[in-house]
């Protein structure tokens, strides 16, 4: 087997390419290409049994021309410096694609969260928490939810943070609980924009997304609500998986019960009346549509050779590697890039900090009507500049789309010091 694509190199060369559609200075795309800052610290605690466990973990702050540094924290265990670096920059174009005012950062916590108690994982999260306090902040980095994490941990990090600074600052994290300053709508959000950018681009492609056939590589957060939301559009979902591996059904899956299974027993595998298929038989699959909504690297340069869906709207993050990129192009298969498709997280994350900032709530109604609005834009934008521009291919420009945005922020400030 080939090895692994590093994301980070990925990153790069997302940037290098769409750079050459770029009139902007080689020193300048150079920054851009690398991160502000990375903390790696060691996180010494105590495990139930009173030894003490040590968790590397890691926050990049890649750039904040735009704004606070945002993005997620991960508990994963291929968690790497490369992955945090590479995911952090995807933020910082993703915040740029749909133009909400922030930079990018990412964290993460080298750990299989399914091996820990939840009082292990609650001092692991505040032992991070602490470690983070002088970088993060409401108006500085501003951490979120991702693989594996999600309300009760950005409620430990929002307390933690507020009882160490002794103050109230509902801000200084996005993702909590409604009874903890969350908003509506976040937990579907990301969800919410894969189904939007796949609705758009069927529209686009003139071809009709009811009846159009789905499968579905991730059955986590962002996996399992764009596969529900695209079935409300009448779209038949007729395959699904998660990291044990997947379910096939020709005629179509209910996304909720199997969502309720998986539940019930921790994986959507032998779900009743479905053929077990693997991974990749999943992303190889005869359908209209794929939603890689796992991790990185799920197609490369050879098995993007056997992709037979026509389109694919990305929900991970870096799904797909460069390699896999130049073949799908070649191959004239759409592929709706991350940093427009999963933005829904972010800028709903977004509405939270500005909700948490005025403590003004929102109905579910607003957030969902000021979200479509938001990648409806974006995705008019990217089409734009796809064809004004002649860009090989929407990830392009969407880089495009997004790093003019950054250099622009830049510019207008100037070098300092
Ligand atoms: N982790 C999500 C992402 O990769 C959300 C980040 C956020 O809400 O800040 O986009």
């Amino acid at each position: 087997m080939a090895q692994e694509a590093n994301p980070f190199e990925s990153l790069q060369e997302q940037i290098d390419d769409a750079a050459t559609y770029l009139d902007v200075r080689d020193d300048v795309i150079e920054r851009l290409k690398n991160p502000e800052r990375v903390l790696e610290t060691n996180l010494a605690v105590e495990m139930d049994d009173g030894d003490v466990e040590l968790f590397r973990a890691y926050r990049s702050q890649f750039n904040g021309d735009r704004g606070p540094y945002k993005g997620g924290i991960r508990y994963h265990p291929n968690v790497s410096r490369d992955e945090v670096k590479a995911l952090s920059g995807w933020m910082v174009y993703k915040c740029a694609v749909v133009d909400i005012p922030y930079g990018g950062g990412k964290g993460g916590i080298v750990i299989d969260p399914k091996a820990y108690s939840e009082s292990e994982l609650e001092r692991i999260t505040r032992s991070f928490a602490k470690e983070l306090r002088p970088l993060v902040g409401e108006s500085r980095d501003i951490p979120a939810p991702d693989v594996n994490t999600g309300q009760r941990e950005m409620n430990w990090i929002k307390d933690t943070y507020e009882t160490l600074e002794n103050t109230t600052a509902p801000g200084v994290i996005t993702g909590k609980a409604l009874s903890n300053g969350g908003s509506e709508g976040r937990v579907e959000a990301t969800g919410r924009s894969t189904m939007l950018t796949a609705r758009e681009a069927f529209d686009y492609l003139g071809r009709d997304i009811e009846g159009a056939t789905v499968a579905v590589q991730g059955y986590g957060n962002a996996g399992s609500i764009a596969a529900r939301l695209v079935e409300d559009l009448g779209a038949s979902v007729v395959a699904v998986s998660d990291s044990s591996g997947g379910i096939y059904d020709p005629d179509g899956l209910d996304t909720r019960a199997v969502k309720d299974f998986k539940n019930e027993t921790g994986t959507v595998s032998d779900y009743e009346g479905t053929e077990a298929i693997t991974n990749e038989e999943l992303l190889t699959l005869d359908v209209d549509l794929l939603v890689p909504a796992a991790l990185e690297n799920a197609i490369d340069g050879e098995l993007a050779h056997d992709v037979k869906a026509d389109v694919i709207v990305e929900a991970a993050n870096g799904p797909l590697t460069p390699d896999a990129d130049d073949v799908l192009t070649e191959r004239e298969i759409h592929v709706f890039p991350d940093i427009l498709a999963n933005a829904g997280g972010v800028t709903v994350s977004y509405f939270e900090w500005v909700q948490n900032r005025q403590r003004f709530y929102w109905t579910e109604q607003r957030v969902n009507d000021e979200l479509e609005r938001v990648i409806v834009d974006a995705f008019e934008e990217l089409v734009d500049a796809c064809e004004s521009h002649d860009l090989p291919n929407f990830r392009t420009a969407a880089y495009v789309v997004a790093i003019r945005r950054v250099v622009d922020s830049y510019d207008s400030a100037g070098n300092w010091p």
